[in-house]
């Protein structure tokens, strides 16, 4: 690392526009975004963008977002912009939201794994808007952090996998959301939700009347399945140890189950909701936030999730939360971090 930038306190608008030189460069530059963090290059150069697959270890077929500052850089990436999209767009930018769009010859094929799509989203984070309008590109950017792991929410959860692999870091402190982006695609006039977020089904069927919510939300994939966003496909959020998820309905039956669990480890760890907490008497726990604020849940879990490994347990017991609303988003990730290993009674 070259360069780092501490916007904690408050915005330096000179140094802004010294990390948007370091993309017009061609360099990386760690951002905030109200989302997660962001591991950024310019989305139109082919080179600086396998500069941050490199960083990652992320996979060639799977593909990037293209981060934007304004209507009109839209315009110059994408094409054939439906009703339905410009209506979810005007609604939820800026803001935690992605959308499929057909793009124009001047994307690269490599953010765009060979799609002819490419997602694009307008953060809200004044640092994330005003870096992309800096620059005058829009900025193509996964979660910074190493391929397979909880993404990055504050610098130091993800200062020691990246700092050396990138020319710049902004600290805007703890992102606000803590979950990555709804990402959505329109297919047949209906908007599809291809990774649940903060802007909830619910949301989206308010604006525009119906919604859909892609199989794969939950489901593993079966070998050789084709699917809309190939972030489906890998391994994701997970600490090195071994984790299940358990939900209930019937909170009795919850605590029921995870103390049976944690009866036939040694050293196991719960991640338990704060209500919870008490009901585990004597084993080893960490408090993800109340039942009744999943925005707290949201804005803490991976921070949490990173925390596990430290403890080294022979068995990570994760409380589930109830599906709905931003509950959908956390137990997305969480099914990932567990590899699919969920129990529900
Ligand atoms: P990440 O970059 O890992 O923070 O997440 C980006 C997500 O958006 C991944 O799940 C990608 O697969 C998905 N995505 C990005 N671009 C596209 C696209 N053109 N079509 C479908 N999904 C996409
Ligand atoms: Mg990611």
């Amino acid at each position: 690392m070259k360069k780092f930038i501490d916007l904690k306190n408050s915005l330096d608008y000179t140094k802004l526009k010294e990390a948007a030189e370091i993309i017009r460069l061609g360099g990386l530059v760690l951002f905030p975004t109200e989302t997660v963090y962001g591991l950024g290059a310019n989305g139109l150069d082919e080179n600086a963008v396998k500069n941050i697959f490199k960083a990652k270890g992320r996979s060639s077929d799977n593909p990037l977002i293209l981060h934007i500052s304004d209507f009109n850089m839209l315009n110059d990436i994408v094409e054939n912009i439906s009703d339905v999209e410009y209506k979810l767009m005007k609604e939820f930018w800026p803001g935690p939201f992605t959308i499929i769009l057909n793009r124009k010859p001047v994307v690269p094929n490599i953010v765009t794994a060979n799609l002819d799509t490419v997602g694009i989203r307008m953060p809200s984070n004044e640092i994330a808007n005003k870096l992309i309008s800096y620059s005058g590109l829009p900025i193509a950017a996964p979660s910074a952090n190493i391929s397979g792991k909880p993404s990055g929410t504050n610098i130091s959860d993800i200062f020691d996998e990246l700092s050396d692999k990138v020319d710049c870091i902004i600290d805007g402190g703890n992102t606000l959301v803590g979950l990555e982006s709804t990402v959505v695609r329109v297919i047949d006039g209906i908007p599809t939700i291809l990774r649940p977020g903060k802007i909830t089904p619910e949301d989206i069927k308010r604006v525009v009347g119906n919604v859909k919510i892609d199989k794969h939300i939950f489901s593993k994939l079966e070998d050789g399945e084709k699917v809309l966003s190939p972030g489906m496909k890998y391994k994701h959020y997970a600490p090195d140890s071994k984790c299940v998820l358990v939900y209930s309905d019937n909170n009795d039956l919850l605590v029921k189950k995870i103390n049976e669990i944690s009866m036939s480890y040694k050293t196991p760890l719960i991640l338990s909701t704060s209500e919870n907490v008490k009901n585990y008497e004597n084993k080893l726990v960490i408090d993800i936030g109340s039942k009744y604020n999943l925005d707290e849940i949201a804005k803490n879990i991976f921070t949490d999730l990173r925390k596990v490994d430290k403890f080294n347990p022979d068995i990570v017991i994760i409380e589930g939360v109830k599906q709905e609303g931003l509950g959908l988003a956390i137990m997305n990730r969480l099914v990932r971090a567990c590899s699919h290993n969920y129990i529900e009674i």
